[in-house]
């Protein structure tokens, strides 16, 4: 498999480091707030390449941390921690907020068919881990205590920038908000290793350490829960774009030093998720979620499908004309399928050639829009419906999208739909005539007409409930 290495910035071609084994590491969620559309397209792409490895025959073991603690609002070791404005905006204790905010982190997660590493492991579990750590950096003089903090000291590294060339990291820091300059850094890009001297003294999870009582950094944590569950080589290291500097630059920085070798050989970073005003971002209190997807009535897997229609090396547009575009995309695939019938024997030769297209596809640095575009070959493919059902059942064992799921999902409804008997109640009729040229009219782009629907249908005391199968309704005063 070709894939490409934020390291070298080129494709190579994807060798692990013991043979057959992959071990990958992600950056998991800051668990403060909801995780919106655009982390969970990082994990969807994520996701990808984890069931594609498993796919093509490697036994991948997949380690995620939660962080829970040290994430400041500023990645650059200034401002507030994240997880106690967290606590703050929702008058809840950091630790109270950090399971309800994970929680609903896998909760997306299944909802969008993104597998649970093996795994999952929160920052705030590790912290005799990440002392020893630190400790041993001190030791080999990698890392120094100044007013009360310690840092690691990067001038005593070969190299520090990465991923990027010299100039333009050091104009990101300058540029990124918040950031102040802090008196105690030998270098302008050394980073704190473990807090002591916070100018928050409220921080509400501290521990002892040698240095005194304190916090982790955030860099820290992904180095020690990587190394503590997969050793000190690791194969693939993922993550969003925006982690590229200083998180994961900082990670290699300290990783790197601990160990006295190399530590990740693969670096794989999505883009990022835009709205058409920008970049998509927590802080900014309304953002885009799974629930609200689901409310406005889409399925999350014509999320994953819209997902999946780009590369993960483009940066990706949000609208909700995309979304819809997606949608009428996604059902038209399913009706698709939908109407193929198993019907006989599995013709090996065109099984044999349609995957080799599939697996050309993700061989080629994880294309999922021709990996897609593989799906639409085999609905036009000359062969019978049995190799096809085959091959989508086969397919989307990588790609996920539930396609022979919906498919008898709609199936099943459709029987139901023509057998369902029709009301007597001349009221009940005329609400689902209103239902269904709503629909026509959502159909066709025309929210106009659909808002002016179900505006009528109030005034007669009727309330539409939009869910991800359709449109259901509530009768005032009936149950
Ligand atoms: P966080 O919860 O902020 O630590 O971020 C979780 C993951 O989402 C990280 O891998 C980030 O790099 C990634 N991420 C953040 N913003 C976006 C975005 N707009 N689009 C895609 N990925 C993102
Ligand atoms: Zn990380």
């Amino acid at each position: 498999m070709q894939l490409y290495n934020s390291l070298s910035r080129t494709k190579e071609e994807f060798v692990p480091h013991e043979a057959g084994k992959v071990s990958m590491y992600t950056c998991g969620p800051t668990v403060y707030h909801f995780a919106h559309i655009g982390n969970l397209r990082t994990y969807i792409m994520e996701d990808i390449l984890d069931r594609y490895l498993r796919y093509s025959g490697y036994e991948v073991t997949r380690v995620m941390n939660i962080t829970d603690v040290g994430h400041l609002t500023s990645d650059a070791d200034t401002g507030e921690d994240k997880m106690l404005k967290g606590a703050k905006r929702e008058k809840k204790t950091v630790m109270e907020i950090a399971k309800f905010y994970t929680d609903c982190f896998f909760v997306d997660c299944k909802a969008l068919n993104i597998r649970r590493p093996e795994v999952v492991e929160p920052a705030t579990s590790c912290i005799d881990e990440f002392i020893r750590v630190i400790e041993s950096l001190m030791e080999k003089g990698y890392a120094y205590e100044a007013g009360g903090n310690i840092y690691f000291d990067t001038s005593k590294l070969k190299q520090y920038y990465m991923f990027h060339n010299f100039e333009e990291e050091d104009l990101a820091v300058g540029v990124r908000e918040g950031v102040e300059a802090d008196g105690n850094k030998r270098n302008k890009a050394d980073f704190v290793l473990w807090f002591t001297k916070s100018k928050f003294d409220d921080q509400e999870l501290k521990w002892n350490s040698p240095w005194g009582v304190g916090y982790p950094g955030w860099h820290i944590e992904c180095s020690c829960i990587s190394m503590k569950h997969l050793g000190g080589h690791l194969d693939i290291h993922c993550g969003g774009i925006d982690n590229a500097f200083p998180h994961h630059t900082n990670e290699i920085a300290q990783s790197e030093a601990y160990l006295g070798h190399k530590w990740c050989n693969y670096w794989f970073h999505v883009l990022h998720l835009n709205t058409n005003s920008g970049k998509m971002s927590k802080s900014k209190g309304e953002f885009l979620t799974v629930s609200l997807l689901t409310e406005k009535g889409y399925d999350p897997m014509v999320y994953r499908f819209f997902c999946l229609q780009s590369h993960y090396r483009k940066s990706l547009v949000f609208s909700w004309e995309n979304m819809e575009n997606a949608k009428v995309a996604y059902q038209k695939l399913i009706a698709r399928i939908a109407a193929l019938k198993e019907d006989g024997e599995i013709d090996r030769a065109v099984f044999d050639a349609q995957k080799e297209n599939f697996v050309k596809a993700l061989d080629n640095d994880l294309n999922t829009s021709l990996a897609v575009t593989a799906l639409y070959d085999v609905l036009k493919a000359k062969t019978n419906d049995a190799t096809k059902l085959a091959l989508l059942r086969d397919f989307d064992t990588v790609l996920c999208l539930n396609l022979l799921e919906n498919a008898a999902k709609q199936n099943t409804e459709s029987s139901a739909e023509a057998e369902k008997p029709v009301s007597d109640d001349p009221f009940i009729r005329e609400i689902e005539a209103m239902i269904e040229a709503r629909k026509e009219a959502k159909k066709a782009k025309n929210y106009a007409e659909a808002d002016r629907i179900r505006a009528v249908l109030s005034e007669k005391g009727v309330t539409l409930i939009d869910t991800k199968d359709g449109t259901t309704y509530r009768i005032e005063g009936q149950a």
